[in-house]
C-alpha cells in the first residue's frame, strides 16, 4: 500500500533546514534523494567489505565481487535483460551513450546517417556529432511541436536505408514528454537501424522491459533512481556488444596481453576496463530494490495525481506561461513568468527552501525552439506531497509579486 508519510521517514534529507525553512526538494529530474535503505548499504560497503573485485583469491575481495555481480543481477532482472552479461557498468548515462557511440566510429561510413531527435538532452547530441565528425556521418533530427512532442510524421520521412543508428531519450528531461519509442525502435529496425534509448529520465518512473522493446542499447543512471551518483548501466543486445570494439582499455577488460598483441575479456568485462566504482554498483542494486519494494505502477499514479495538482494550481497564475504540454507527460513542469528571468525565479524559491532548476536544462535547442533563455523547471518524486506543492506554489506567486 502506497503511503507517502511512511516512504518520506525513508529520506533523511527531506527533514532538513535550507536557509531555516523545510526543504521542498523538486529538483528530482537533476537527481532524486538517497532512502536511508541504500545509504546503509553503502556504509556496510565501506565499513565491511570494501576491496577490489574479480581477481582476488581473498575473501573480502570474493564478498565484493559476489555482491557486485549479484546487482548486475538485480539490474538483468529490472530491466528484464535476456543475460546478466548484457548489462555493462557505468558511471552514468553519458558514459554509456559515449561508449555506444565510440564503438560504432569503426561501424560507419560516409553517407551513413543517425537520427536523434529535437528533445534531446546534450549528451544524446554532442557524443553524435563526434561520431559524425569522426566518420563522415551525417545526423538527421526529428522536429518537435509546440506541446513539446517529436512529429512522427516528420521522422517517417527521414527514415532510409541511409540510416545506420537512431538515439531518442524515452522521456524529455527539460519538458517531460514520453516518447514514444515503441514506434520509433520498429520503424528503425524496418531500415535495418539500430536503437539507443537514453533512459536518464524514464528509469525513476517507469519499468521498462529491453527484451519486449526489442531495444538495441539501453542507458540509466543510478543517481536518478534512488541511488549514488557517477553510476549507471548500459543494456545492449549481446550480438551488438559482441560487435562493438571496446571503449577504453586498461586492467579487467583483456584475456591475454603482450607488447605483440592483446586478445579481450569476454563481456560485460570488455568494455569494464580498471576498477570500477564498487560501492556504486551495490548501491544501484539496492536503489533497484527499495524502488521495485514500493513498486512502479504505484509511482507513477501517484506521481500523476502530483503531476495534475500542480499543473491545475499554477495554471491559476496570470502570466505564467508552460512549456511541454503533452497529455504524455511524466512530473516534470517546466514554466516562465512573463517578463521575469527564470534565474530569478530559483532564487527567491531557494530563499523559500523550495529547489527547483533553471535554466536550459542541457537541452538548448529545445530552448531555441520556443526562443527563450531558459525555463523554471520543477520535476516531482514519488516522495513529495501535494503540500509542497502549495508551498511551492505560494513561492512562486511571492517571486512574481517581488519581481514584477
Ligand atoms: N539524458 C537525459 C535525458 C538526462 O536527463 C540526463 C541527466 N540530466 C543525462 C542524459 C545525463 O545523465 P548523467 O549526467 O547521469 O550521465
Amino acid at each position: 500500500m502506497f503511503n507517502v508519510e511512511t516512504i518520506r521517514k525513508d529520506f533523511p534529507i527531506l527533514s532538513r533546514k535550507v536557509n531555516g525553512k523545510p526543504l521542498v526538494y523538486f529538483d528530482n529530474a537533476a537527481t532524486s534523494q538517497t532512502p536511508q535503505q541504500v545509504i546503509d548499504v553503502i556504509v556496510d560497503y565501506y565499513s565491511n567489505y570494501n576491496a577490489n573485485i574479480h581477481r582476488g583469491v581473498h575473501s573480502l575481495s570474493q564478498e565484493a565481487t559476489d555482491k557486485y555481480e549479484q546487482a548486475r543481477q538485480k539490474i538483468q532482472n529490472h530491466f528484464n535483460a535476456k543475460h546478466a552479461h548484457e548489462i555493462i557498468f557505468t558511471s552514468g548515462t553519458t558514459h554509456g551513450i559515449n561508449l555506444v557511440a565510440n564503438g560504432f566510429s569503426s561501424l560507419l561510413k560516409k553517407d551513413d546517417e543517425i537520427i536523434v531527435s529535437a528533445l534531446e538532452h546534450h549528451s544524446n547530441i554532442v557524443p553524435w556529432q563526434m561520431l559524425c565528425e569522426r566518420s563522415g556521418a551525417t545526423l538527421k533530427v526529428i522536429p518537435m511541436n509546440q506541446e513539446g512532442e517529436l512529429v512522427m510524421t516528420e521522422y517517417d520521412k527521414l527514415l532510409s536505408k541511409n540510416t545506420k543508428l537512431v538515439f531518442v531519450n524515452h522521456i524529455s528531461n527539460a519538458l517531460g514528454t514520453i516518447n514514444p519509442i515503441e514506434y520509433i525502435i520498429e520503424k528503425a529496425h524496418q531500415v535495418g537501424a539500430a536503437v539507443l534509448i537514453d533512459g536518464a529520465q524514464s528509469c525513476p518512473h517507469i519499468k521498462p522491459d529491453v527484451q519486449a522493446l526489442d531495444v538495441d542499447f539501453y542507458v540509466a543512471s543510478a543517481h536518478k533512481m534512488c541511488g549514488p551518483t557517477g553510476e549507471g548501466m548500459l543494456y545492449g543486445k549481446e550480438s551488438w556488444l559482441k560487435k562493438l570494439p571496446p571503449y577504453q582499455g586498461g586492467g579487467e577488460m583483456i584475456a591475454e596481453v603482450t607488447f605483440e598483441k592483446t586478445t579481450y575479456a569476454d563481456l560485460p568485462h570488455k568494455f569494464e576496463a580498471g576498477t570500477p566504482n564498487i560501492c556504486g554498483g551495490i548501491a544501484f542494486g539496492a536503489a533497484i530494490d527499495y524502488m521495485n519494494a514500493i513498486d512502479f505502477d504505484a509511482i507513477a499514479k501517484y506521481e500523476h495525481e502530483l503531476l495534475e495538482y500542480a499543473t491545475k494550481q499554477l495554471s491559476q497564475i496570470d502570466g505564467l506561461k508552460f512549456y511541454g504540454t503533452s497529455k504524455h507527460k511524466t512530473s516534470v513542469i517546466s514554466f516562465n513568468l512573463e517578463g521575469i528571468h527564470p534565474y530569478d525565479v530559483g532564487t527567491i524559491l531557494d530563499k523559500l527552501g523550495i529547489a527547483v532548476r533553471t535554466g536550459h536544462h542541457c537541452a538548448q535547442p529545445i530552448m531555441d525552439y520556443y526562443k527563450i533563455p531558459g525555463t523554471v523547471r520543477a520535476s516531482f518524486a514519488f516522495y513529495n506531497t501535494k503540500e509542497e506543492i502549495d508551498i511551492f506554489v505560494s513561492g512562486v506567486k511571492k517571486a512574481k509579486m517581488m519581481l514584477s
